[in-house]
């Protein structure tokens, strides 16, 4: 079921508002989501609103330069950033979100390191 959270950075200048299901969230194992401990919520742009920050973040591209991996510039938090599997739309870390119980999730696993072969089977997330 969908519900409207809040979160950000650590520093509080990135600050957010998102719709979206907790059902949904996935964790990655590629290269980058395993040193961030990033875990996935992906959202359409329209169940996101940037509330503030927008001029502290800094972005970070590597391999084909999709995804921009975006983070607060004075903390080094990533709370949000356009994944590569759904440029399109904006992918959420759980972490961040306001008063959220993450140990009472249960993330769906999704094979980042083996990237074309993950997209081709089932996505957590669609
Ligand atoms: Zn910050």
């Amino acid at each position: 079921m969908s519900q409207t959270y809040t979160g950000g950075c650590h520093c509080g200048r990135v600050r957010f508002r998102v719709t979206a299901d907790l059902a949904k969230v996935a964790e990655c194992n590629c290269s980058i989501c395993t040193k961030k401990g990033f875990l996935h919520l992906i959202v359409a742009r329209q169940q996101f609103e940037l509330l503030s920050g927008d001029g502290e973040l800094l972005c970070y591209r590597f391999n084909t330069g999709t995804a921009k991996h975006l983070f607060c510039k004075n903390c080094g938090i990533h709370a949000f950033y356009v994944p590569r599997s759904d440029p399109d739309k904006i992918d959420v870390n759980v972490r961040c979100l306001d008063n959220v119980d993450v140990a009472a999730l249960e993330p769906q696993p999704f094979d980042g390191r083996n990237w074309e072969e993950a997209m081709a089977g089932p996505v957590p997330w669609r």
